[in-house]
């Protein structure tokens, strides 16, 4: 995209001080959206009367029931809807998956309508034409199911988001594209929206690790084959200490599957807990958008598709590169990126970047496992994809 049109992108931040108070209470998280947010308003992000440049700042709504059950099961809502504190593990608690890494938590019944809210009023801007680009970073909860929560998501705030932009008005059915580029396999987003009926107008791709025992294993998870029944239902999975390197090679294949599919939105899970410096410390993957195979690269290049985007947050287990990496990603989307060597502005949550204090979220020295046989088989998988796509959606 160029630069006039790069300046003329409307960017929506979805936040409120109830969606901080009460996202932050997530257990897995505790706290994280407070820096996040506190740091992105530390670097003037958000429009004001002194920044007519910034992301316009929109307060979520909450969702209802009715927008929650058109995703989740109608007994799951009951139960993590009743704000009567539940503390006793087993019986309903171990149905409904609250339990283990999925603890209730008081104020649970809030944060299930609020967060699905936050990604659906990001869905509803872009539907409305009111912004090209919509930040939702509380939001990209991508192993929730329709009655379980799992791997510490309660929400399926991104079906709800598919749902909603696959119903949308326009001036032809639209077409939604979902990316997810998370440490984990997508398995919330991709099992449900697997072998629907052809041409699909969900197309699911997820980028993740995958090694015996990783959380979670899903035959889906798996290098899709070329001959897959459901090119719709698209995996990359990549071995430890994932770099630039490998990010910049397989780009080629996400391109291919957007020109062969022609989303009308796109829908990108960011999670950072594949980003270096995460405590799970199992890929190497960089920030800074200069550097080619860069996460900020892959989000500039996504933007310059042009279609109508939303950015939702994830997994990301070291609070501080957490916010660094999406304060980062919003002024990658305002077309400004500031210099990652940039000090973290002083404000109230300042002494959690120590020792650096700068923006920087700095590769490590791991190796990285994805070797060029296993990068060539992707690339070859994904131009037979591609093509299988294009005929299909012709
Ligand atoms: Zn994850």
């Amino acid at each position: 995209m160029d630069e006039v049109s790069e300046s003329r992108r409307q960017v929506a931040y979805i936040v409120s001080e109830e969606l901080i108070k009460v996202s932050s209470l997530l257990p897995s998280n505790r706290g994280r959206s407070k820096l996040v947010h506190q740091l992105v308003v530390a670097c003037g992000l958000l429009r004001s009367r002194k920044n007519a440049s910034g992301a316009i700042p929109v307060r979520p709504t909450v969702a209802n029931r009715e927008d929650l059950a058109t995703f989740h099961d109608g007994d799951y809502l009951d139960y993590v809807l009743d704000p009567a504190p539940r503390r006793q593990p087993g019986g309903q608690a171990k149905e409904f998956g609250i339990e283990d890494d999925c603890p209730w938590f008081a104020g649970l019944h809030l944060y299930v309508p609020l967060i699905a809210g936050c990604a659906l009023t990001a869905a509803q801007l872009l539907i409305e034409q009111k912004a090209d680009v919509a930040l939702a970073w509380d939001g990209g909860r991508h192993h929730a199911q329709k009655g379980e929560a799992s791997g510490f998501c309660y929400v399926a705030d991104i079906p709800l988001v598919l749902l909603r932009l696959k119903r949308a008005q326009g001036p032809r059915r639209p077409r939604v594209m979902y990316l997810d580029l998370d440490l984990h396999f997508a398995d919330g987003v991709s099992i449900p929206f697997a072998k629907q009926q052809q041409p699909s107008r969900i197309l699911t791709l997820s980028i993740h690790h995958a090694s015996p025992g990783f959380f979670p294993a899903h035959p889906l998870a798996e290098l899709t084959p070329a001959d897959t029944a459901d090119p719709f239902t698209l995996s990359i999975p990549l071995a430890r200490g994932a770099s630039n390197k490998t990010f910049h090679s397989i780009w080629g294949s996400i391109e291919r599957v957007k020109e062969a599919f022609r989303p009308d939105f796109v829908v990108v899970q960011c999670g950072v807990d594949g980003l270096s410096g995460d405590p799970l410390a199992i890929w190497n993957w960089g920030l800074n958008a200069e550097d080619e195979g860069s996460l900020g690269w892959y989000v500039r290049g996504i933007l310059a598709w042009g279609a109508r985007t939303l950015f939702l947050g994830g997994g990301g287990y070291h609070s501080p590169n957490a916010a660094r990496a999406w304060t980062y990603l919003t002024s990658v989307a305002l077309g400004s990126p500031f210099a990652p060597d940039l000090p973290v502005p002083e404000h109230s949550l300042w002494p959690y970047y120590a020792p650096s204090f700068t923006m920087e979220v700095e590769t490590g020295n791991m190796s990285d496992h994805n070797d060029g046989a296993y990068l060539s088989q992707v690339d070859d998988t994904f131009k037979q994809l591609a093509t299988r796509l294009q005929d299909v959606c012709s």
